[in-house]
């Protein structure tokens, strides 16, 4: 399931693209948080960088990156701009995913498209969140596929999009959803369909209602559907199944944004304290002109940072390299999500810890808006919701260990 293609060669070549791809969008990331809009010359900047194809594999004309090699891309974009970076990861979210799911006539006409740029996004859930079956309705058509209705509450990327990708629960003829628990579990699917142009088809409405705390910059609309055709051969699986078989490839890439976000957010720290001067002041340290990088507890913050980075690091390449070896073959299938997810919440706690450690150590001029860490703090503030969560993390390996569900004898 993960295989090598890339030499050392290209995968240091990818992630030095996606450095200069950061340098970019480390311009245009403020201005877009700002304005609280999608960073629209963002989409060219990816498409010329040919990072839109990264992980498509080689022999459909992608990059062939690997999981850790596309984590590894995922940081570097998001040292450039965790809201930018976060509006593309959804991309490599779906190629992961969807490629996992594909047939293989599906992976010969898409996977070409992706490579040669089209731009994809991924959107699950609704106003009952990721974990509510999807009530967006997938109404069969007399003459084959289906007609969408219903809304999907967070479409990060949508605005640019050339290929939607999605869930739907699909209906009997009449748009009724099946009553039965089991059976509408097994009607919620996923569909792919390309837009005539980007976030622009027949039946699907974007509305602007993304205004949030942070990750501005994600474009995170709501997306409307009335009538939004989806050919037969769009069907991409069940919803469920698909995901979750191929869940390392959600959990893996946001434990990156957020590790490439905490990154940023030390080297950001790091340059301030180095050159930072008190002059004379009479405080916890007294003193003349004090350095702020002679304090003691300046010291060990920006060591904790470092060393949480570095523990981050090694949690999400040492995930990447267990799949990468097949050691998930050994792991019990039910906690299979969680031991991935392990490495999401590690690096989504550690992202929210640092920033707010950061704005300590920096002190208050970091709390005003505009301020750097200002933006990561609130950046870092969206890594909890995504899933998997902190809590449904630990409540599925809580619920493993103690055994509910089990007869006591069991
Ligand atoms: C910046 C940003 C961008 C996003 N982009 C996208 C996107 O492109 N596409 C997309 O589909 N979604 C996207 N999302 C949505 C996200 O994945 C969640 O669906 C959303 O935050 C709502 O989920 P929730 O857990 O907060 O709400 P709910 O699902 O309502 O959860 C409420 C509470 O119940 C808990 N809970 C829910 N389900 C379970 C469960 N099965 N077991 C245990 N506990 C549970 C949750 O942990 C939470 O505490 C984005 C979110 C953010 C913040």
């Amino acid at each position: 399931m993960h295989t090598i293609e890339m030499s050392a060669q290209e995968q240091e070549q990818a992630i030095e693209t996606a450095r200069q791809v950061a340098a970019e969008f480390s311009k245009l990331g403020p201005q877009a948080d700002k304005d609280n809009t999608f960073a629209y010359p963002s989409a060219a900047i990816m498409k010329d960088s040919g990072l839109v194809g990264l992980s498509v594999p080689k022999e459909f004309g992608g990059m062939g990156a690997d999981i850790w090699t596309t984590c590894k891309v995922a940081a570097e974009l998001s040292r450039g701009d965790p809201g930018i970076a976060l509006a593309y990861n959804m991309h490599y979210i779906m190629v992961g995913i969807l490629n996992g799911s594909f047939t293989d006539d599906q992976r010969k006409e898409w996977l070409p498209r992706i490579a040669d740029g089209d731009i994809l996004c991924g959107t699950f859930s609704e106003e009952r969140g990721f974990g509510g079956l999807a009530d967006t309705k997938a109404v069969p058509q007399p003459g084959g596929g289906w007609k969408l209705y219903g809304k999907k509450m967070w479409g990060t990327l949508s605005e640019v999009s050339d290929i939607w990708s999605g869930s739907a629960t699909i209906t009997d003829a009449d748009g009724n959803l099946p009553t039965d628990f089991e059976a509408r579990v097994a009607a919620e699917s996923n569909f792919i369909v390309a837009l005539d142009a980007p976030g622009t088809a027949p039946g699907l409405e974007i509305r602007k209602t993304w205004d949030a705390m942070g990750m501005k910059a994600t474009g995170t609309h709501t997306l409307v559907f009335d009538g939004f055709y989806v050919p037969e051969d769009g069907y991409c699986g069940e919803m469920r199944g698909g995901v979750f078989a191929s869940l390392e490839w959600a959990s893996l890439l946001f434990a990156s944004v957020y590790w490439g976000l905490a990154i940023r957010c030390y080297e950001e720290t790091r340059a301030i304290l180095r050159t930072k001067h008190t002059g004379p002041i009479f405080s916890a340290d007294v003193g003349a002109d004090l350095k702020a990088r002679d304090i003691g507890y300046i010291q060990d913050g920006v060591g904790e940072i470092a060393y949480r980075n570095e523990l981050t690091r090694r949690v999400i390449q040492a995930t990447c390299r267990q799949l990468i070896e097949g050691d998930d073959d050994d792991w019990d299938p039910s906690m299979r999500p969680a031991l991935i997810g392990m490495a999401k919440v590690f690096s989504t706690e550690n992202a929210a810890h640092v920033t707010h450690k950061a704005m300590r150590l920096v002190g208050g001029a970091s709390y005003r808006r505009g301020h750097v860490l200002e933006k990561l703090y609130r950046d870092a503030a969206a890594g909890p919701f995504q899933p998997l969560t902190e809590d449904q993390t630990y409540m599925y390996m809580g619920r493993l260990e103690l055994g509910t569900g089990q007869d006591d004898d069991e």
